[in-house]
């Protein structure tokens, strides 16, 4: 008789667990649907990623987002980078949040119509690192993602986590088919070692290589605009090479680049003549602006 009294609680707690997840998995199901739904209305999505943090990786989408705007096109910029999202810097987007109606949140919009979304507007505070643990942190970035309303683009750059945990792949595996991906490393060889680990991470996820960009690749002396060789240069194109992906081109370390960082002006406009904004024409907008002609 007791075995029974004890049996049952324990029975209504598995029916009730039971229940919890079937409601879990038609909810994933649902924003899955959606996210797929709203990513059909985007003709090209493009992920930028990294080996490691502090590449550039965040300088680079930015850039692109803002170039692919200069260029006229309808562009989207993502920022999945929740260990630093580092956007709302970049752009100098300041205090905002995304406007939401109960069912959609709305992008925040920036010059050349340009449409920005970063999970840093999520948070109170954007020098708060985010915490949440790896499930739940899944479930807030998918139900996220579904619920933002990009309407029809051109272009969506997303700026990814760095790396090629089980983070940045769960990520890439709510995404559906991306275009391809670009990949930012420095020419240190460990940067170039990340590489490697990023291009079979590609491979992994079924995303095409779109190329390597080396950033960071000599300075530019702002004195006499030689280019002076402060790490050995051309690892990547190198690596590229090797690995039979193509190489974007090589964006040299700019002071400009990091003044335009630090006060939320894309150098692609702001230091247009460079040779950073030159290099970033020619090489990578250049080479995405070529997809939409296919
Ligand atoms: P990540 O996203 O890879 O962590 P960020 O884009 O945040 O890297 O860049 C890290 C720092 O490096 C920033 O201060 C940025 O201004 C600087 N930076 C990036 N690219 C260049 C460059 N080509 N020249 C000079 N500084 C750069």
């Amino acid at each position: 008789m007791s075995n029974t009294e004890d049996a049952l609680p324990l029975y209504g707690k598995g029916q009730k667990q039971q229940q919890e997840n079937r409601d879990r998995t038609e909810k994933h199901q649902q924003e899955e649907k959606q996210l797929r739904e709203r990513m059909a209305q985007i003709r090209h999505k493009i992920l930028v990623l990294s080996g490691k943090g502090g590449v550039g990786k965040s300088t680079i989408a930015v850039n692109i987002a803002v170039g692919l705007g200069m260029e006229g096109k309808k562009v989207g910029l993502l920022d999945v980078d929740f260990h630093g999202p580092s956007i709302p810097t970049l752009l100098r987007l300041g205090n905002q949040t995304l406007r939401t109606d109960g069912k959609n949140a709305f992008p925040l919009d920036y010059v050349y119509g340009i449409k920005v979304v970063s999970l840093g507007l999520l948070l109170p505070d954007q020098d708060e690192a985010v915490i949440w643990r790896g499930p739940l942190k899944m479930g807030v970035i998918r139900q996220f993602l579904a619920d933002i309303q990009w309407g029809d683009l051109d272009y969506l750059i997303i700026d990814f986590p760095p790396g090629t945990g089980d983070e940045p792949l769960s990520v890439a595996q709510m995404l559906p088919e991306s275009d391809g991906a670009v990949i930012v490393t420095t020419p240190q060889e460990v940067s170039l070692a990340d590489v490697r680990k990023s291009i079979s991470f590609c491979r992994q996820v079924k995303v095409p290589v779109l190329g390597v960009v080396e950033n960071m690749s000599g300075l530019n002396c702002p004195h006499c605009g030689k280019l002076i060789e402060l790490f050995k240069t051309g690892g990547g194109e190198s690596m590229a090479k090797k690995l039979k992906v193509p190489f974007l081109g090589r964006i040299p370390l700019e002071p400009a680049v990091v003044e335009a960082s630090d006060s939320g002006l894309p150098f692609i406009y702001h230091y247009n003549q460079t040779g950073a904004a030159q290099a970033f024409r020619e090489g990578i907008i250049k080479t995405i602006l070529a997809l939409d002609d296919r």
